[in-house]
């Protein structure tokens, strides 16, 4: 039997990584999400090699002051909340304070940033969650990481790692959903130097679906505005005729954060249920607004699946504002009845 040993930092930090850092897809959303968290109204994503060798995040956000980068970096440490009743009461996208450290334990690491009132930015350089330089620069207001070389030091996560071309596909997909959330933020996706995907920040909802899934989609929806107990839905229905071939088209806030939820899709599917072929699925995009303590969003560190404290009314709920909506007479399907 060996000793019993109490693992070092670096070691704990590329372990616990694991839970976070999955892919490129991965530091991309906890990157985008911290300029959110920041304020920013224009973020600029590039990717080469799908993210796997480069990722360059620009934000236009509160910036980092000097004396706190060292700690941004620690696990555990975060500006966002600070203790456990803060828990209850979450309105900014992280709070963990574990993605910086971790991200920073499986790549090399540059940041530059400036807060509004210093006159100079920091730039600091950390790989393998080594600090190698901790330096004044020039910077525009905001914050710019770059992540080269993910998984360089963990050779046995880099396998596992899919084609430039699907990881490219994840960021993608991520940063839709993304800029669905945050109409109020212009984003500006480029993959090999080639713009992916553009949004105007105008703050509408119907602007961004317009920008992404085009005028076919933009020109067929029905707003939602349905508020029950304590939840407020917001949103946009596609009517039936747009129907599409698979559950990717269904896309879930709560509270301003994606999230995938099993029920929510069945109570959506069953209300379109009437009014749809069957094997096809509506396309939604729909905003809840519900009180922070009836959900527990700590469920999982990418947090994506959440829990309802109570599931049933919920689903009644989305039933009802679904069904109510599509019973509008134009939409019911006409039946041909023979003279
Ligand atoms: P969390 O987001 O859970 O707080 P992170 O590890 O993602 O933890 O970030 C740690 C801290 O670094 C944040 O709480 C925030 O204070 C700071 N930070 C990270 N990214 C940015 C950014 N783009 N702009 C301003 N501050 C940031
Ligand atoms: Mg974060």
């Amino acid at each position: 039997m060996q000793h019993i040993q109490v693992l070092d930092q670096v070691t704990i930090d590329k372990i616990a990584a694991g839970e976070v850092i999955e892919r490129p897809a991965s530091i991309v959303k906890e990157l985008v999400e911290n300029a959110i968290d920041a304020g920013a109204t224009h973020v600029t994503i590039e990717i080469e090699e799908g993210g796997i060798s480069l990722i360059r995040i620009t934000d236009d956000g509160s910036g980092i002051m000097k004396e706190d980068i060292r700690n941004a970096f620690l696990r555990h440490s975060t500006s966002k909340i600070r203790n456990v009743e803060d828990l209850l009461h979450i309105t900014s996208l992280g709070f963990r304070g574990e993605a910086l450290s971790s991200i920073a334990a499986v790549t090399k690491v540059e940041v530059i940033t400036k807060t509004k009132e210093a006159i100079l930015g920091t730039r600091y350089v950390i790989e393998g969650g080594q600090e190698l330089s901790l330096d004044e620069a020039g910077s525009s207001d905001g914050t710019t990481f770059i992540i080269r070389q993910l998984f360089y030091n963990v050779p046995a996560r880099r396998k596992f790692l899919k084609t430039a071309m699907t990881e490219a596909g994840h960021v993608q997909d991520l940063l839709i959903r993304l800029a669905l959330s945050h109409p109020e933020v212009a984003f500006r996706f480029l993959n090999n130097n080639q713009e992916k995907l553009r949004t105007s920040g105008s703050g509408k909802l119907k602007d961004v679906i317009y920008n992404i899934y085009g005028r076919d989609v933009a020109s067929n929806l029905l707003e939602l505005d349905y508020r029950q107990g304590g939840i407020h839905i917001t949103g946009y229905l596609g009517k039936p005729l747009i129907t599409r071939g698979n559950r990717n088209f269904e896309t879930f806030f709560v509270n301003g954060r994606y999230v995938k939820s099993t029920m929510i899709s069945r109570a959506v599917e069953d209300a379109y249920k009437d009014f749809m072929m069957q094997h096809k699925f509506p396309f939604v995009v729909l905003h809840f607004q519900v009180d922070t303590e009836t959900v527990d969003v700590n469920v999982h560190p990418t947090k994506m699946e959440l829990r309802f404290q109570n599931q049933q009314e919920v689903y009644k709920t989305v039933f009802e504002a679904i069904h109510r909506q599509l019973l509008e007479p134009e939409l019911i399907p006409q039946v041909e009845v023979p003279e």
